[in-house]
């Protein structure tokens, strides 16, 4: 049950057309298909049907009772003699038990779709695979009251009333699409309305759709959609067309949205907004993932993937777009520090796990599975380092060759490749090793003076990865920079250069100074980098570097090399640490959303990623003993960047954004210095909050503490927000994601708790996603945590196995722990991979993690 990239055949049979027709109702609705299906070539075999869980009720050709069908396992084969036929077909299914979220599902008293990747087949018999590409028309039937609104892909087309409190819709999209993309949503829903304009003059009428209470919180997404639509217009040229453009909330979703053509479904957590509910985060990743989708409208939909190992040519595209979108929306540099920390928080951990696996793999039992950072954001990665090295001008017109070359098809990597070769006017054969081999390249760059020269010798290795031990040297753009390690200019401009060898070496002539190295600017590849710079060097840059992103890179580089040689040693000079975050956070001119980005530090779990055996309490230890020394050297400076960011009325503004953040980084630290006031200001903080971002901020850094106040505030937020399940995910997470000691404990007694619930996907990750990525909390050496984690996911995927399987991989670690916690990590896995019933999602996952 491997499927393997290199098997790809064209499909037997297209499908032009499709007409479904839905008698909707939530213990049992009917689906009648109608395909019209031509022969793909000569030969002689049967039309097959993907289903999954259906059972044929009936079974037509060219209007005629068909007899000759019959079922392979879930699929249905009917065996046609001649090269063109109508198939009709009809099912019945019932969405109110479909636990999965996937396929037709109900959600808080609506009905909604995900196809994606292969939801449609459980839904009715159809070839689901992505490069079958149909015309679609759609009927839908239900109880007017229940179901007020219906809506589908596409343009509406005509609506009425039938007897017995029914009523009907129909629903036409004229653009050609795979069967992932089919939606419809049916339920008691209003819509925040707005129109827009596109460059040609055609008005699109969008509708962002909620049930009634939530009304109010949709004004940022609509106004994110508008700003979307107009970017891709101005950047890419892209432009929307369809006469309507939809989005719905829904409260159970799998992940964070889907961009089904006209129709996209959200989770509600990436619509609803208000300032008392939602913090800056959840505003800012609102904005990204309405782009996202809608910019999947070219990238996904007019140009959609041949087979699921072309994911990353609309995920990684994609991704790389929004990214870009966002940018452009506030700080730059600080969009690309998020992206950077997200990356190395769960793309390189990934790399370098049991399963690693290429931007475009080469098999899976379970394509839900490899909807992952990789796919995801190292494709974004790689599109990036292909707009870098072709420059924006012939990026843009590579981008316009193949959305004009690949319109109302089903491409591949390659094909995107080609494009960016051809319009590029240049040769990218080694770099498409970056498509096909796994493992995140380390590089090392040691920068050596003599007199007035300088040789920079650049060495690559990319690690062995699972079923690829040998890997050639990639293609590596490098921005770089030399500064006068005495005056701090600029000792020569920014440098793209292409590390293609194992080994290369640049000399830098008539040096009046001694240089300092600024290398991998801007993250221009993703890769981890070692140099011989000193910590005075570092220092050194993360004050005077001109790259944002460097200086921010050249303090963590500070701040991890302090914390390794402690968690080492078991102590470590934190003066160099002190004094460089000092200066950061006393420039006035800097941006103080970059301060509040740069005086943090590297996260327990990237302080372990840097270590051959991770050892979670020293770890903690030491970063603990590093924050507090900071919190108390710099607890004036704190208190004054604290104050400095108070602000009289919530607004959402990059720089009120920015107060925000160091406010909350600033009360982080004045807590860890044990300031006796600590708590109390912390406390006041979450209970005078006009918006979410503070008064979480407040919760969290009490959550991290012993104060009788945090109680008080636990409880106090839980009163609070009652009944707002978005909310609640983030008390649940607040706890789950404690430094403190016993926050082991806590969880499973949160587990117990009367609003938890394993059926909400939301809700089982705010508790059990966040504790299993708490280092300290996970790893408890009684193996408490790796227990109680397998016990929920082995629940978990009795219900819903693709979001109980995204939550394997930290256990999936334990090849970097000591032999008592790998072992107990062990016995877990194998313990799920042995457990009744499992699916093969959780298959998948689990035995890879036990290689
Ligand atoms: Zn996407």
């Amino acid at each position: 049950n491997v499927t393997r990239r290199e098997d790809y055949r064209e499909p037997d049979w297209r499908v032009p057309e499709i007409a479904l027709d839905f008698d909707l109702d939530p213990a049992a609705t009917r689906v009648r298909t109608t395909l019209w299906v031509e022969r793909n070539g000569t030969h002689d075999r049967p039309l097959r049907l993907d289903g999954d869980g259906l059972t044929a009720l009936n079974v037509k050709v060219d209007g005629a009772e068909a007899t000759g069908w019959h079922m392979d396992g879930p699929n249905l084969v009917v065996p046609l003699a001649g090269s063109a036929h109508t198939i009709e077909t009809e099912v019945e299914i019932a969405p109110e038990r479909n636990t999965q979220l996937q396929g037709l599902y109900a959600s808080s008293g609506m009905l909604c779709t995900q196809c994606e990747a292969e939801g449609f087949r459980r839904i009715t018999f159809f070839p689901d695979r992505p490069d079958v590409l149909s015309r679609y028309k759609v009927k839908l039937t239900a109880d007017k009251t229940r179901f007020p609104v219906l809506l589908a892909n596409g343009d509406p087309i005509a609506q009425g009333d039938l007897e017995g409190g029914r009523h009907w819709a129909e629903w036409h999209d004229p653009f050609l699409k795979p069967s992932y993309l089919f939606a419809l949503v049916a339920g008691d829903l209003v819509a925040n309305r707005g129109s827009f304009t596109t460059m040609s003059g055609r008005d699109v009428q969008l509708g962002i759709w909620v049930r009634a209470p939530d009304l109010a919180k949709t004004d940022h997404a609509l106004a994110a959609l508008k700003l979307s639509m107009a970017w891709d217009e101005k950047v890419y040229g892209r432009e929307y067309d369809l006469d309507v453009f939809n989005i719905v909330a829904v409260d159970d979703f799998n992940f964070g949205a889907m961009e089904n053509k006209g129709l996209n479904v959200f989770n509600s957590r990436y619509i609803l907004a208000d300032p008392d509910t939602a913090t800056d985060y959840d505003y800012d990743a609102i904005a990204a993932v309405v782009a996202h989708e809608y910019f999947h409208n070219w990238s996904g939909n007019r140009v959609t993937c041949r087979d699921w190992f072309q994911l990353s040519l609309k995920e990684g595209f994609t991704v790389f777009r929004d990214q870009s979108f966002s940018a452009d929306q506030g700080s730059a540099a600080v969009k690309r520090i998020e992206d950077v920390r997200g990356l190395r928080a769960s793309q390189f951990p990934e790399d370098s796990g049991p399963l690693a696996h290429p931007v475009r793999p080469d098999e899976y039992i379970e394509i839900s599975n490899f909807y992952t950072a990789t796919i995801y954001n190292k494709g974004a990665e790689v599109i990036r380092m292909m707009a870098t090295i072709l420059g924006p001008d012939k990026f843009r017109a590579a981008t316009d060759l193949y959305f004009d070359r690949f319109d109302g098809t089903a491409a591949t990597c390659e094909d995107f490749v080609q494009c960016m070769e051809q319009a590029g006017g240049m040769d990218l054969t080694q770099f498409r090793r970056w498509y096909s081999q796994a493992g995140t390249p380390r590089v090392s760059a040691t920068l050596a003076q003599e007199g007035g020269r300088a040789r920079l010798s650049l060495r690559q290795l990319v690690p062995p990865t699972p079923g690829q031990p040998v890997k050639e040297p990639m293609v590596l753009p490098l921005k770089l920079k030399l500064f006068g390690g005495f005056t701090g200019r600029p000792m020569c401009d920014e440098q793209l250069i292409l590390l293609k060898e194992d080994a290369q070496e640049l000399v830098f002539e008539n040096l009046s100074e001694t240089p300092v190295l600024s290398i991998n600017r801007g993250f221009s590849a993703p890769i981890v980098i070692e140099t011989n710079r000193t910590a005075k060097d570092l220092a050194f840059l993360s004050a005077h570097d001109d790259d944002p992103f460097a200086r921010y890179e050249a303090m963590q580089q500070l701040m991890l090399d302090t914390l390794v040689t402690s968690v080492t040693n078991g102590s470590a000079d934190h003066q160099p640490v002190i004094d460089a975050v000092r200066n950061t956070l006393t420039d006035s001119a800097l941006d103080r959303a970059f301060v509040a980005e740069a005086v943090l530090l590297p996260s327990d779990s990237f302080i372990g990623d840097q270590m051959a055996l991770v050892e979670p309490e020293a770890i903690f230890r030491a970063r603990e003993a590093l924050r507090q020394d900071l919190g108390t050297a710099l607890e004036g400076e704190w208190r004054a960047a604290y104050e400095g960011s108070l602000a009289n009325r919530f607004e959402y503004s990059p720089s009120a954004k920015g107060a925000r953040r160091l406010k909350t980084v600033s009360l982080g630290y004045i807590a860890a210095s044990g300031a006796a006031d600590a708590d109390e200001l912390a406390f006041e903080q979450f209970s005078r909050a006009d918006n979410m971002t503070d008064r979480q901020g407040g919760l969290t850094t009490l959550v991290n503490g012993a104060s009788p106040l945090r109680e008080e505030a636990l409880e106090e937020f839980y009163k609070r927000y009652q009944g707002n399940g978005l909310v609640l995910d983030k008390w649940f997470q607040a706890q789950a994601l404690s430094a403190r000691e016993d926050t082991a404990e806590m969880v499973e007694r949160l587990s117990a708790h009367r609003d938890f619930t394993l059926s909400n996907p939301n809700r089982a990750r705010s508790l059990i996603g966040a504790f299993s990525v708490n280092q300290r909390a996970f790893h408890h050496v009684s193996g408490r945590g790796y227990r109680f984690v397998a016990d929920q996911l082995i629940a978990l995927d009795k219900l819903n196995p693709q979001t109980a399987a995204k939550l394997i991989p930290p256990l999936g670690r334990w090849k970097r722990f000591d032999a008592g916690r790998a072992a107990k990590m062990r016995s877990e896995l194998e313990r799920i991979v042995a457990s009744p019933g499992l699916s093969k999602d959780m298959f998948e996952q689990a035995s890879k993690s036990l290689d």
